[in-house]
């Protein structure tokens, strides 16, 4: 038997990325494994912190940094990440740019031998790089096996070339459930993948298969927030996948909940002092996760709404595409009218403490699958609200089969939406979720969630004994070699 097991985990440079895969090795690590973090050095701070605290409780983790390769990139000097990209033109550069990170990742599997990498789904050459010393690849999609189902239905049947206009809708074929969609909400590299021939099309069709080429798939997601799909992907398609989350449960302590890698816009203690002094489920929180953006036409009918709905608020705003002054950002008198009633952040905000918070009624969400789990894992419903990547399935899952969201509308796939959603769609969507019968089963249905995501990674869950079933695997694996 392999004495311990020795784990690298290289999320994609995007935080969305590196946070749940940072959680992921605190997972490890906490199971008797030893786990070093790959990125690059721009990075290596996020990662620090953590791993700092991880070691004074005497676990085994460390981080190796690589050299991104700015200059020959084609990326402004300084860029190092995905969330500090402005414009989209800039994404297929940077994703390109990420490929030249090959040969440094061989050269560290080379020296520290790990029995086994886990590895984004962006870097679909790690596969080869990690062949070539024998090592098993693990694939970390960071998404839901109910997105992955999905996407390989659309990709193998684009139901979506069937459609007169991007507004009809279609089902998505051969899942567990009837789930429409329309042209819209699809990815546009998906849309024009066997059109075009580009290093970019070429790149994102080894992403595609490498969940059937590598080892097998990591899932930061649980048995029973999504079985048919489970079933399905595992039985059906036949990928071998372990799930093993909620990763972020790992995290027990404040200390640990607060920042997640970035400077704070407001002070966590004033944050929760505001929240307590409000009533349970009475706050509507509002966050669209690391890279969205609007325009100042939306942003002025999301204060709208919020203001119309009645309800307290805190709602998070970074940034918006046409307008620097953030005073410009809300409606004439808005930041003035809202005193006592709305927060605004302006900046990072201490997401899963204030989830977790009683005086929390409903999360307005992107569907990023980070925020939704985050949102799963603390009872609260959502409103939906999907931007783009695969949003727009994540959305699927909470409002069609979940049924803990109601969906604000957005149908249109960007990161920075032409169509503007009215104030008023977002006032009937918290309203939906805070008052009246159908908000105390959608209440209840998220508890129940909350409280199946907590068994799941106890032991004798269904997350631990996935887990134990993947080292034991490792071992085998390993032991075999030997
Ligand atoms: N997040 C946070 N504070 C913020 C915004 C986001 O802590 O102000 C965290 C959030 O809790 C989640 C992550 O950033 O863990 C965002 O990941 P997600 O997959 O939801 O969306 P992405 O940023 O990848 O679009």
């Amino acid at each position: 038997m392999v004495q311990q097991l020795h784990i690298f985990f290289f999320p994609f440079l995007a935080h969305g990325h590196m946070l749940p895969s940072l959680d992921m090795a605190k997972v490890f690590i906490s199971r008797g494994i030893k786990a070093t973090m790959i990125t690059t050095h721009y990075h290596v701070p996020m990662f620090e912190k953590a791993i700092e605290r991880s070691k004074e409780l005497g676990f085994d983790i460390s981080v190796r940094a690589i050299k991104f390769p700015s200059s020959d990139s084609g990326l402004p000097e300084g860029i190092e990440s995905f969330d500090q990209l402005k414009s989209d033109d800039l994404l297929p550069t940077f994703i390109l740019a990420t490929t030249k990170l090959q040969e440094q990742l061989e050269q560290l599997l080379e020296e520290c031998r790990p029995h086994c990498i886990v590895a984004d789904m962006f870097f679909p050459w790690a596969t080869e790089a990690a062949a070539k010393f024998d090592i098993p690849r693990l694939v970390f999609g960071g998404t839901s096996t109910f997105a992955m189902s999905a996407m390989e239905s659309l990709r193998r049947n684009r139901p979506y070339d069937h459609v007169s206009s991007d507004s009809e809708p279609f089902v998505v074929p051969e899942i567990p459930h009837e789930i429409k969609m329309t042209r819209g909400e699809i990815s546009v590299f998906e849309r024009q993948r066997d059109e075009q021939d580009t290093d970019l099309t070429r790149l994102f069709n080894r992403v595609r298969e490498s969940d059937v080429n590598c080892y097998g798939v990591v899932v930061n997601s649980f048995y029973e927030l999504e079985k048919d799909y489970i079933e399905y992907y595992t039985k059906k398609l036949g990928r071998k996948a372990w799930h093993i989350g909620p990763f972020l449960l790992c995290n027990k302590e404040v200390e640990d909940k607060v920042s997640r890698g970035k400077k704070l816009a407001i002070d966590e203690h004033d944050c929760l002092q505001l929240l307590d002094s409000k009533k349970p489920n009475s706050v509507v929180y509002v966050c669209f996760g690391s890279m969205s953006n609007f325009t100042v036409a939306q942003l002025h009918e999301i204060a709208k709404g919020l203001e119309a709905s009645g309800q307290d608020f805190i709602w998070v705003v970074r940034n918006c595409v046409d307008e620097e002054d953030s005073e410009k950002w809300f409606p004439e008198g808005f930041e003035e009218r809202i005193q006592g009633k709305g927060l605004i952040i302006k900046g990072w905000a201490p997401q899963l403490l204030i989830l977790e918070h009683e005086a929390v009624g409903t999360f307005v969400t992107h569907c990023g699958w980070n925020s939704t789990l985050e949102g799963v894992c603390s009872g609260v419903p959502l409103v939906t609200w999907p931007l783009f990547a695969e949003q727009f399935l994540n959305d699927k899952l909470l409002v069609d089969v979940l049924k803990i969201g109601v969906a604000v509308g957005a149908k249109e796939w960007s990161r920075v939406a032409k169509n503007i959603i009215k104030g008023e769609a977002l006032a009937n969507a918290v309203e939906r979720v805070m008052v009246g019968e159908e908000a105390v089963k959608i209440r209840e249905r998220s508890k129940a969630l909350k409280e199946a995501a907590k068994k799941a990674i106890e032991e004798g869950g269904s997350s631990y004994s996935d887990f134990n079933a993947l080292i034991q695997e490792l071992s085998e694996y390993h032991s075999k070699r030997n």
